[in-house]
């Protein structure tokens, strides 16, 4: 299809100068430590109820979210995962949480953010000779936007490539943005709790094994400003340590 082939191509163009930024933010060691906010320094974020006029949207596949319903791939992703390079996941038992770490762009639209994962994907399933990673598929499992969407990456039945050395059982979840550069805005954080406390009901995962990148391996990941919310969150009185 001719619109499919000019995008491909439109990606590529982008590919070698945008892959090493993805790849290096997220691999990136933090130089100093980095002092957690307190949750009234982060951006409150008010909690979303749905109002009695307003209907959860349907879920597609695996999940059981229903704050605004899951996006499923089939609206963004070209090609579906390489399945001679992917291994099964054989349950969910600990879920981790990622920034792109790209430089910050303004994400609106669900087109917007399509072309972005689309492009994600492209660096993750390249070859690595052209900078790609080579992977089956994209790393993350689900993805959430700065408008609070939230987007199906890898199926969930496949083991994700986010955490090296660390995919085993590992839900991964990527949050669009810099957040070394930018602060998560309230509808992302609404999504993310609301869809790791789902997750972690579905699958049974304590908040204990939630995590974020850097509390597994060196890397700068999820950036200062999630990397504050995330610990906020799963402790005291804190959204998810009260999920
Ligand atoms: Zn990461």
């Amino acid at each position: 299809m001719p619109d499919f082939v000019n995008r491909r191509q439109a990606i590529r163009g982008g590919l070698v100068v945008t892959a090493g930024l993805l790849l290096a933010a997220c691999q990136r060691q933090r130089a100093g430590g980095w002092k957690p906010m307190s949750a009234d320094q982060i951006e409150g974020p008010p909690r979303r109820e749905l109002s009695g006029g307003e209907r959860p949207t349907r879920v597609p596949s695996d999940s059981g979210f229903t704050l605004g319903g899951v996006i499923p791939r089939r609206e963004w992703a070209s090609a579906g995962p390489n399945l001679s390079l992917i291994n099964p996941m054989n349950g969910v038992r600990r879920i981790t949480v990622h920034h792109d770490g790209m430089p910050p762009v303004s994400l609106r639209t669900k087109a917007d953010v399509a072309h972005r994962l689309e492009l994600i994907r492209s660096v993750h399933t390249g070859r690595s000779d052209d900078n790609g990673r080579n992977w089956a598929d994209i790393g993350y499992h689900y993805i959430v936007d700065p408008q609070g969407r939230v987007w199906e990456g890898r199926p969930v039945r496949y083991q994700g490539a986010h955490v090296k050395q660390n995919n085993e059982n590992n839900l991964g979840i990527l949050v669009l943005g810099n957040f070394d550069e930018q602060r998560p805005t309230s509808e992302a954080i609404n999504a993310l709790d609301a869809f790791l406390a789902d997750r972690m009901r579905a699958y049974r995962v304590p908040v204990t094994r939630v995590f974020t990148h850097q509390e597994i391996n060196p890397t700068a990941c999820p950036g200062f400003n999630l990397q504050s919310y995330m610990v906020a969150t799963r402790s005291g009185r804190g959204y998810l340590a009260r999920a």
